[in-house]
């Protein structure tokens, strides 16, 4: 039915915008949200009520099966601003089927193209003046849903809200980070729920997390459930590696596919790098690491693209990696896809919405 459905959406503008308020000099992130946020709700079978409204709280009730059974997906997206004004998306679309997976697998509904694309599109429209336009800055989007059903007892919710909220973000310049490979705590097992965005894979990751940050490292390596001998992703983002002279990231459904990951393979391929998703283990890592065959290391995502990895610890003993300035290929991504972002340069994929 919700593909002949066209929905209409209201918009409702804030009388008292904020955006005088904010200081685009100092942007810690996610903390200052956008005048409007979008609301659909998904009722008696169908996505109704699709409304701009301005940013504000929503009321819930206590026994909203989200809160307890854990139905709640989201999503982590940019938007940018070129030199002449245009506000652009970066490949939205992908981060609309992931969502529509992510739903699936938690036995929530899909969300319609109109509603999560033409949604975003329209609340962008309406908040153009929170895309920050200085260079390394961007509107981070969140799309999320959660099952708003109110009554108790594990069944999938028979009611939702989508809602997408954004916020202005910094010039985001990361550090290189060190990493644990983990051993015994795991994110994500075959058969599980590793491959969605859904909430409860964040909140399971950070007490092992707090353990690694105590022994001085700043993210986790993940390993598999089975063995924890196959490399699966780091903290919120995927790893992708140089060894010899080809560019390798670990494949598979305990994994978050992420749209960065898959961007940066699909430009080594056509730069003529040879690219393989497939297993990684730790041991052809650190082997690799110590006869000078991994070249790069580097953690791939959308809250900062690339974040190069600068020291791995396995098993109580810290493996580096080469320095970051002969790193050629991670920094011609960054440096490649900095550019095409902002509108710099020619646009030959259709990236930019
Ligand atoms: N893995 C996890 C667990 C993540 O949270 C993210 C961030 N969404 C990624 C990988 C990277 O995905 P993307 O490139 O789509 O941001």
């Amino acid at each position: 039915m919700s593909e002949t459905n066209t929905f209409s959406i209201r918009v409702e503008p804030t009388k008292h915008s904020r955006l005088s308020q904010v200081d685009f000099n100092n942007l810690k992130f996610g903390q200052a949200m956008s005048d409007h946020m979008l609301v659909a709700n998904y009722e008696n079978g169908a996505w109704t009520d699709v409304s701009i409204v301005p940013y504000g709280d929503l009321t819930v009730s206590p026994s909203m099966s989200a809160l307890h059974y854990g139905q709640a997906i989201f999503e982590g997206i940019k938007g940018y601003k070129f030199e002449d004004g245009t506000v652009s998306i970066f490949r939205p679309d992908k981060n609309w089927e992931r969502f529509n997976k992510s739903a699936r697998r938690l036995q929530m509904p899909d969300v319609p193209e109109e509603i999560f694309i033409g949604g975003l599109k329209t609340l962008l429209d309406i908040d153009r003046n929170w895309v920050p336009s200085t260079e390394g800055t961007s509107l981070y989007i969140r799309p999320f849903m959660f099952g708003t059903e109110a009554a108790l007892g594990v069944h999938p919710s028979a009611s939702y809200k989508f809602v997408i909220i954004t916020c202005p973000v910094g010039a985001y310049y990361s550090k290189p980070i060190s990493l644990k490979v983990e051993t015994y705590y795991t994110r994500a097992a075959e058969g599980g729920v590793g491959f969605s965005k859904n909430a409860g894979n964040y909140a399971l990751s950070l007490y092992p997390t707090q353990l690694a940050n105590e022994e001085g490292y700043d993210q986790i390596m993940w390993t598999d459930a089975a063995e924890h001998k196959y490399i699966e992703e780091a903290g919120t983002a995927n790893l992708i590696f140089r060894i010899g002279d080809t560019i390798i990231t670990p494949h598979g459904d305990t994994i978050l596919h992420g749209v960065t990951r898959r961007t940066i393979i699909e430009l080594a391929e056509k730069w003529g790098y040879k690219a393989e998703q497939r297993k990684v283990s730790v041991q052809e890592l650190i082997e690799g690491i110590k006869s000078g065959a991994v070249s790069e290391a580097f953690a791939a995502g959308t809250a900062a693209t690339v974040t190069h990895i600068s020291k791995i610890g396995f098993e109580g003993q810290n493996y580096e990696l080469p320095p970051i300035e002969g790193r050629d290929f991670s920094n011609k991504v960054l440096d490649y896809l900095n550019q095409l972002r902002y509108g710099k340069i020619e646009d030959p994929f259709g990236w930019n919405f």
